[in-house]
């Protein structure tokens, strides 16, 4: 079975315009954009779109790449004092003169709906309410999705990085999985992912996952995104794959768009209906 990530999306979508049906003021997202990075700018025209078809307002701040960080620091200071701005997001990566962790730590925590916050990031850890990183909440939303149990699962993660594999891994074992997170430096990991009963992608790099690692009874979720000739293709072997494991998510059309959908319920978090 391919599991559908735009079905999953476009309900997570109208549930979220059902719940700010009649409210006063609307759900605002703030994103700011230093210089002219093409992905960025694509990104920004879909987030535009999808808060559009919500009913959410989207301001775009354009910066030239010259800002200064003082500068980019103070706008974020006016976005988190300005009440009509519900979440905020600053397109990374930056410019070299600017770090990317004092921007971070200069959005409020409670206006950091991709969840970066240092704050955040702790609270997650510990198992307290926090705003959570999209993409790893994107993988639970669709394992909730398709109705799967996942108290005493074995799920592997393939890759450890801070706003994927690590959130993720803490994620999964807040729903009671034993989870293995597993990288670069991982022995045999084809003895990890064969015996496990979901495996996650999430290391950059196409056709890394192929059929003699996996089961007939595997799920695969794939969260990479690469590029081949000019097409976007996820972590996963998919053509071998998909009618050999049990359910498997294509990139594009699976993790990706409800990675922006839940955004949206990132944006609510704090809303004041
Ligand atoms: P990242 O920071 O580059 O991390 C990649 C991870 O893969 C690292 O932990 C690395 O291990 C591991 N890895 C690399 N080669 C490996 C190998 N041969 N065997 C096992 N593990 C290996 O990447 P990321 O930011 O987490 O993103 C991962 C992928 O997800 C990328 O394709 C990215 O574009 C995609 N992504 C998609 C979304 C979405 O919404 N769909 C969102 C974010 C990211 P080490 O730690 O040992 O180096």
């Amino acid at each position: 079975m391919i599991i559908d990530g735009r079905e999953i999306a476009k309900k997570i979508k109208s549930d979220v315009k059902q719940r700010i049906e009649g409210c006063e003021s609307k759900p605002k997202v703030t994103a700011i954009l230093l210089g002219d990075n093409p992905s960025s700018e694509s990104y920004l025209k879909m987030l535009e779109k999808t808060c559009e078809s919500v009913g959410f307002g989207c301001e775009i701040c354009r910066l030239p790449n010259t800002t200064s960080e003082m500068q980019l620091l103070s706008l974020i200071d006016e976005k988190n004092k300005d009440e009509k701005t519900n979440g905020i997001l600053v397109q990374m990566p930056l410019p070299a003169h600017i770090s990317e962790e004092q921007v971070i730590m200069q959005i409020d925590p409670i206006k950091d709906i991709d969840g970066f916050h240092p704050m955040n990031a702790g609270r997650l850890f510990k198992g307290e309410k926090a705003m959570r990183p999209c993409t790893p909440l994107a993988v639970i939303t669709i394992l909730d999705a398709l109705d799967m149990e996942l108290t005493g699962k074995n799920i592997v993660v393939i890759g450890r990085s801070n706003i994927v594999g690590k959130p993720l891994a803490i994620m999964l074992m807040q729903k009671n999985a034993t989870v293995t997170v597993c990288h670069s430096r991982t022995k045999n990991l084809a003895k990890h992912t064969k015996s496990a009963d979901i495996v996650i992608l999430a290391v950059g790099k196409p056709g890394f996952l192929k059929q003699e690692m996996v089961t007939e009874e595997t799920v695969v979720i794939d969260v990479g995104t690469n590029e081949v000739d000019g097409k976007l293709v996820g972590d996963a072997d998919f053509e071998s794959l998909k009618d050999y494991v049990k359910m498997i998510t294509p990139v594009p059309g699976g993790v990706g768009p409800v990675t922006n959908a839940v955004l949206l319920l990132n944006v609510l978090e704090h809303f004041k209906f």
